[in-house]
């Protein structure tokens, strides 16, 4: 029974989420949280491994990350003073969403968001007391740009958030689209580009100076570093300012900053490792496809797809021949399906052969 202090305490907006529950124990092949498959390139791991143990651990952190944004600037083409870091891209949602929440004329601020997307974006807004407005993709999971235009200006949120591509669908939103809606919008308008590295579309950080409403969000996660939790937002400098009054002053610790910097400043090397995912993707893709699996169109580094309404049991079954993947139940105009991070050649092999064994029992 919840208690009464609870009810007290915790808004609606706590009170209804659900905490995010890790899948359970050791998994050999691990394919469900878009993670990168592979440890940082040798010469990259040794160079940060040497950065890292030169920290001093009785000092904190520098609190503006001043190396690690230099670092972000340089590779993005971008000026320091217009980003942040964040501890992962995560926080940095989290603190555009505490920072630009005042309700116009008296109701709650709102936040505009297609469906389905990531999951944080509607929890921290949640959270934080917003309402949250929903325009579903379409039936092939493609971006509704007219539907999500009308909302724009019917909902007139305080901020947008546009995945691009898009978790969990893989898909992209067009240049041409994001532009319509950024000039569309009295709000912020957030570009995630979390997967963007995958997509091989240009970055829209160098595009900050030419929008006031644009934030663009970055992660080193999804590229072979998600255990530092290290994401960027590149923003104007009054965006930037306000939320550096919200943001904790040691929120970067000083291994992820020493890491981090290293990262950045070798990254044509990790885009190598980003080079054979993408080739993996489109093998994984090409070969599930031939055993009978829907696979939607995917720019990231993952794959959503369908098995003829045998999601759960395809779930279970990879699950029993330890590869683990997401299900996503319900998942809107798709129904049921699952997103399968794309792993090294070896873990896609397994995974291609157990779902071919799957699917010829289900022929059966
Ligand atoms: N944005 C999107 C679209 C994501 O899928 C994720 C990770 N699942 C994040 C942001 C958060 O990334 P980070 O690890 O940097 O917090």
């Amino acid at each position: 029974m919840r208690s009464t202090l609870l009810d007290r305490l915790v808004p609606e907006g706590v009170a209804d989420l659900a905490a995010y529950i890790p899948p359970e124990g050791g998994c050999p092949v691990k394919l469900d949280a878009n993670e990168s498959p592979f440890l940082l390139p040798e010469s990259v791991q040794e160079k940060a491994s040497a950065a890292m143990s030169g920290v001093f651990m009785n000092r904190y952190p520098d609190p503006f990350s001043r190396g690690l944004r230099v670092a972000f600037a340089e590779l993005c083409g971008c000026d320091p003073e217009h980003v942040m870091a964040g501890n992962g891209s995560d926080e940095l949602i989290a603190l555009l969403l505490w920072t630009f929440r005042k309700g116009q004329n008296g109701s709650l601020p709102r936040i505009l968001v297609p469906s389905p997307t990531f999951a944080m974006y509607s929890i921290g807004a949640r959270a934080a007391g917003y309402d949250v407005v929903q325009v579903r993709l379409g039936a092939d999971m493609a971006f509704q740009a007219e539907d999500f235009l009308e909302k724009v200006e019917e909902c007139d949120p305080n901020i947008t958030f546009l995945s691009n591509p898009n978790n969990p669908t893989g898909t992209l939103v067009r240049a041409g689209d994001l532009e319509r809606i950024l000039t569309a919008s009295r709000g912020l308008v957030v570009i995630d580009e979390a997967y963007g590295d995958f997509s091989m579309e240009p970055s829209w950080c160098a595009r900050v100076a030419d929008y006031d409403n644009l934030v663009v969000l970055r992660t080193l996660s999804k590229v072979g570093g998600a255990a530092l939790r290290c994401g960027f937002m590149v923003a104007g400098d009054q965006i930037v300012g306000e939320v550096n009054k919200v943001r904790q002053p040691f929120n970067i610790n000083s291994v992820t900053q020493a890491a981090g910097e290293v990262v950045l400043r070798h990254f044509p090397a990790v885009l190598k490792q980003v080079k054979t995912v993408v080739a993996e993707r489109d093998r994984l893709a090409r070969v599930l496809q031939d055993a009978g699996i829907e696979v939607f169109p995917s720019r990231a580094n993952f794959l959503l797809v369908r098995a003829g309404g045998q999601e759960e049991k395809l779930w279970e079954f990879l699950k029993e021949g330890d590869i683990v993947v997401k299900f996503l139940p319900r998942l809107d105009v798709a129904g049921d399906c699952l997103r399968i991070t794309v792993g090294t050649p070896g873990e896609n092999d397994l995974l291609m052969a157990r779902t071919g064994l799957f699917q010829e029992g289900e022929r059966l």
